[in-house]
């Protein structure tokens, strides 16, 4: 075995010949040059032999390191005249077209993000960060190139917050496969419409069957207006969040006009209310019961909350229905301010609330998502501007898999 087929076969090169080598020192670098199987002058579209008509500059490619050496290809690509495709580069076998990296270094990098922090691969790969961000958004962005959302019948739509809460970007799910199919900068209708008229058909906005999201008017309205046949169900996590804070807004009231010796009752319930009574001790329940003669006022708020929970469990929907007229009007009774709102807030929403009981779709796949998305966020200490963010979202929580973009014989690291 001859040492160039060697180290052919040590650094699993295929379609490649090494020319020569050299180890430089220091810096601990192992340069390769390199020249495709066969001589080249292939036409990458078409993979058929054209004529070459000149050298081109010479180019450098990043690969994986190997045992702490950086590895460096090089080679002058030839410019070659395809019968079909007029004057082309001639097809690199290791490296997409303008590449400066190899594929093997893509995927490596796209599958050590997937995992670490940006910092972390970047020194596995021996790059500097910055290096490595221009490159993710590069290879992301050519492999992604492209790509159409496809079968979406189960829309969510959710905003998250970047830039240490100080911006915003509109997330859409694909509820039934638990992925983001779209990212867009800022909140509100403008950005909503902007997913409807750029990303989907009007044919995809009609396979919409079902869509969720939170009361704001602004996801709404769009979904009303852009996606005739889907049923709107808001999110279950929402609804409930609402009914907590009303609660809450019942006991911070109480708290302000407590005395001295009143407030020792009031002490720590803040988290006992917002609790499902699924997770709730024999000793929480206790001090909740005591509500009834310390506070009578947010021991009544907290039992509607409590009664409340029923209505996610029923299997029917004209029960279901029934039961919300009958706590709207017990709610009412109960003359608490920040309960009525949110009883004026149920019945303007309940034909959006009921379908739940059909199919209980809820964010909550996206919130789990969203738990995913926080995660990235903070392993990258808050991204600041929102394309390198969106890199990281569907690298991670994407509906392409996008390691799997890059060709199967690459897939090494
Ligand atoms: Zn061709």
């Amino acid at each position: 075995m001859t040492v160039s087929k060697f180290i052919r076969k040590l650094l699993k090169l295929k379609d490649v010949i090494v020319v020569r080598f050299e180890f430089r020192g220091r810096n601990g670098e192992f340069h390769l040059w390199v020249k495709p199987l066969k001589n080249g002058a292939l036409c990458p579209e078409c993979r058929r032999r054209g004529r070459i008509l000149r050298t081109m500059d010479h180019r450098l490619w990043q690969d994986v390191p190997i045992c702490g050496w950086s590895v460096l290809f090089h080679y002058r690509p030839r410019e070659i005249m395809c019968r079909r495709h007029g004057r082309v580069q001639e097809l690199i076998p290791w490296a997409d077209a303008y590449a400066r990296v190899t594929y093997r270094f893509e995927y490596g990098m796209l599958l050590y993000c997937q995992l670490m922090t940006q910092k972390g691969a970047a020194k596995i790969l021996h790059v500097p960060k910055s290096t490595l961000s221009d490159q993710l958004h590069r290879t992301i962005g050519r492999l992604r190139e492209g790509h159409r959302i496809r079968d979406l019948k189960t829309i969510g739509m959710d905003e998250i917050s970047y830039c240490k809460g100080r911006k915003y970007a509109t997330v859409v799910y694909d509820l039934d496969r638990s992925r983001v199919v779209w990212v867009g900068r800022g909140k509100g209708r403008e950005t909503i419409d902007r997913f409807f008229n750029e990303a989907l058909s009007d044919y995809q906005k009609g396979q919409i069957l079902w869509a969720c999201c939170d009361m704001s008017a602004a996801y709404i309205g769009a979904i009303e207006e852009h996606c005739p046949k889907a049923t709107l169900v808001l999110d279950r996590f929402h609804i409930v969040k609402a009914l907590n804070e009303a609660v809450d807004e019942v006991r911070k009231q109480q708290w302000r006009e407590a005395s001295d010796h009143e407030r020792k009752v009031l002490r720590g319930l803040r988290w006992l209310l917002f609790m499902h009574s699924a997770h709730r001790s024999k000793k929480d329940s206790r001090i909740l019961n005591a509500l009834r003669k310390g506070n009578r006022r947010i021991h009544r708020a907290w039992v509607l909350k409590d009664e409340f929970e029923q209505f996610w469990e029923y299997g029917a929907p004209w029960a279901a229905e029934r039961f919300i007229k009958r706590w709207c009007t017990a709610a009412l009774q109960s003359r608490l301010e920040p309960i009525r709102d949110f009883v004026k807030m149920l019945r303007k929403h309940v034909h959006r609330i009921l379908p739940f009981i059909e199919k209980a779709i809820t964010n909550a796949k996206a919130e789990g998502l969203n738990r995913i998305i926080r995660n990235v966020k903070n392993r990258a200490s808050g991204f600041r501007s929102l394309p390198a963010f969106v890199d990281m979202i569907f690298l991670t929580v994407g509906d392409l898999d996008i390691p799997a973009q890059i060709p199967v014989k690459f897939r090494t690291v």
